[in-house]
């Protein structure tokens, strides 16, 4: 048989605890409770919540216990007692010592938020609160914490975008909308803002990074920038145009067109102004290209998509356009090459 110690151990559900004491009691409402004393075994108890390093006590143990609430066993409430202590980490500061058995701030245990999240996902956060037995704000913390745990850097979703689909819908019987990217290639959604229209999508393309670049990348292309101010402004001209072809808006692509055409054709630069007039002359067809959608798929530059892109082109007799990509492609790969070699 089981001894009362493993399964206690096995309610928090993770390692380096210990269990000290196990209680069960009907509190004044009649609710049954399991009451389990754990503390984190010594080798975790002065861990950072943060990055989980040891470090030197900051002060005593409080003398008033923490409780964190953990799956109901059938119908009991389920919770774990233990005396918390401050430690001071010489990265983050004085925080409450490391539990294992929950997230940083909650008073929960890992399942409990996990499970809340998980149900979120599934049902309306109404029924979700009514069954988890907690107040509909917590649903939202416990689906945030479970979320910052699975995504530390958010911002990371953005990197190595591809496909993108952008949505924009409208909620409070259409008073109030929201725009939604999607990434296609995920199948997930990797930002959202209230709001619609030019100004929305251009909070989200400058929260792009000017292009996936390595650490090493980067600082080429900052020596570029500050010994060759040429390259480097061609640098830029060839980013513009390619956050410029993700645009799925025509009249806002030909905005940007425009501005794009009057840039190049200022820059002094040879290749550009040979580019510049290409584009002008078949500013009609990118536009149309944009205008029925066959934009996101073709801006990256992959052999296999050019390859492909070419064969339909051709095929529908817009090989014109079709120059002009591959030239477009032609130098995205030099800069790739650039900023590589
Ligand atoms: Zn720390």
């Amino acid at each position: 048989m089981a001894s009362v110690n493993t399964l206690c151990k096995s309610v928090p559900n993770v390692k380096n605890t210990v269990i000290k004491n196990c209680n069960l009691y009907s509190d004044k409402n009649g609710v049954k409770h399991i009451r389990i004393q754990a503390r984190p075994n010594k080798w975790h108890e002065n861990d950072c919540p943060f990055c989980h390093k040891s470090c030197p006590v900051y002060d005593k143990h409080s003398s008033r216990p923490t409780i964190w609430r953990g799956l109901d066993w059938g119908g009991i409430l389920v919770e774990v007692e233990y005396q918390t202590h401050r430690l001071i980490c010489p990265e983050h500061g004085v925080y409450v010592a490391e539990v294992p058995w929950a997230y940083p701030g909650s008073r929960f245990i890992k399942d409990f938020d996990l499970t809340v999240a998980w149900f979120a996902s599934y049902l309306p956060r109404s029924t979700t609160s009514y069954f988890m037995r907690v107040d509909w704000e917590t649903v939202g913390r416990c689906v945030n914490r479970v979320l910052h745990n699975l995504e530390p850097e958010r911002s990371r979703r953005l990197d190595g975008l591809v496909n993108i689909g952008i949505d924009e819908t409208s909620y409070k019987k259409g008073h109030k909308y929201i725009t939604v990217i999607v990434n296609h290639d995920t199948n997930t959604v990797v930002w959202a803002s209230e709001g619609y229209g030019k100004s929305v999508l251009e909070k989200f393309y400058k929260q792009l990074p000017p292009e996936h670049l390595s650490e090493k990348q980067q600082l080429r292309v900052n020596l570029i920038a500050s010994q060759n101010p040429r390259l480097y402004r061609a640098y830029l001209l060839k980013e513009q145009l390619r956050l410029l072809l993700k645009l799925t808006n025509v009249d806002e692509a030909e905005d940007e067109l425009k501005r794009w055409l009057w840039k190049a054709s200022h820059s002094r630069i040879p290749a550009f102004k040979e580019l510049y007039q290409k584009i002008r002359r078949h500013k009609t067809h990118i536009l149309n290209t944009i205008r029925y959608g066959m934009s996101n798929a073709r801006i990256e530059a992959t052999n296999n998509r050019l390859s492909s892109l070419s064969v339909k082109l051709m095929a529908s007799e817009t090989y014109k356009i079709c120059l002009i990509w591959c030239t477009l492609y032609a130098l995205i790969y030099a800069f790739h090459f650039l900023t590589e070699s």
